[in-house]
């Protein structure tokens, strides 16, 4: 307001007895020190659905023993389970709703029998995590989705770059051999330009089964780009992956799409680089893309492998 020098207005009313009520009841919360408040109070913490489950198996640990615990959920496409402890015959199950969605399951087992007094109190426990919970679900699906591929179903770019940096991560630390192979569709447009858009999504969903049937389920797969995928072989040298990469062409070149009079196939090219010592992310990937890109060069339908460079051998 124009002409009011003055930074705080002065309190209304009751507005006094309420603040002062607010101060006592936030500072009472923040000390409270029963399973209740403190599960509630802990919960807040985190997104993280592990973090979330462990918290809630820490806090009920505190008023009803159990042998094992676990907690169940297809989150996104994925399936999450929690368990801790072991054994026990006589088991309880729960299942967590919230306006009508399902949120997972939590089972009990231990040696005795649960007591109807132990069964409420679980469920007042679960009344607390229930809506964290709900959260940590939407959130991980939401990083699952973003993550992944809309058309294939497999991990995308980014996922590419953070696994990238994981890798060197991975190999500075413990010296393992990572190996990436990126591998590019030839001569795709022609497939699109003359087949059309859907075939050319159908091939490219083919693909990504190829690259799953070719691999192990240690190696990770990506769409990188339109008809370009990598893979990331951890453990694994440069002879062995270059065996991978020709058996992953290999499978590419045997896909049919029947398009009425004609079965549409293509092939595809392929680039080698395993993770030189102190090459960043960038760089690695720098490698294995001019290896794909001699491999075009030099008439596609095969397999190069990237030089080593001397300096950071
Ligand atoms: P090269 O052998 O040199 O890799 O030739 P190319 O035709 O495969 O490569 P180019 O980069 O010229 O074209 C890639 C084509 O991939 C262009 C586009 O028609 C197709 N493409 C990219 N993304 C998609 C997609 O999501 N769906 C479909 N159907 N086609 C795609
Ligand atoms: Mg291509
Ligand atoms: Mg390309």
């Amino acid at each position: 307001m124009s002409g009011n020098t003055t930074p705080f207005t002065a309190l209304k009313g009751d507005q006094p007895r309420k603040l002062a009520a607010l101060r006592k009841a936030s500072t009472q919360w923040q000390e409270a020190d029963d399973v209740f408040s403190r599960l509630a109070r802990r919960m807040t913490t985190s997104l993280s659905l592990e973090a979330l489950v462990a918290i809630f198996a820490d806090e009920l640990a505190q008023v009803i023993s159990y042998d094992h615990l676990m907690y169940r959920n297809t989150v996104g496409s994925q399936e999450f389970v929690y368990a801790s402890g072991m054994g026990g015959q006589h088991r309880c199950d729960f299942r967590l709703t919230l306006e009508g969605v399902n949120y997972g399951g939590l089972t009990l087992t231990r040696r005795n029998r649960f007591s109807e007094e132990e069964l409420e109190g679980v469920e007042h426990l679960l009344a607390v995590a229930i809506c964290p919970i709900r959260n940590a679900c939407q959130y991980t699906a939401v990083q699952q989705a973003a993550h992944t591929d809309a058309l294939t179903n497999i991990p995308n770019k980014r996922a590419l770059d953070l696994a990238l940096t994981k890798g060197c991560y991975l190999s500075n630390r413990h010296g393992d051999d990572y190996t990436l192979i990126l591998c590019d569709l030839d001569n795709f447009k022609i497939v699109n330009d003359t087949h059309g858009h859907v075939v050319g999504d159908f091939f490219l969903q083919a693909v990504a089964k190829a690259l799953a049937k070719a691999t192990r389920n240690s190696d990770s797969l990506y769409r990188f780009g339109g008809e370009e995928f990598a893979v990331i072989l951890p453990h694994t040298e440069v002879t062995e992956a270059r065996l991978v990469a020709d058996r992953i062409r290999e499978f590419i070149g045997q896909i049919l799409v029947n398009c009425g009079d004609t079965n549409v196939t293509t092939t595809a090219s392929a680039g080698v680089a395993m993770r030189q010592k102190g090459e960043t992310p960038l760089e690695w990937l720098a490698r294995a893309d001019d290896a794909l890109y001699h491999a075009k060069d030099q008439g596609r339908n095969c397999t190069r492998v990237a030089d080593f460079i001397n300096s950071k051998a």
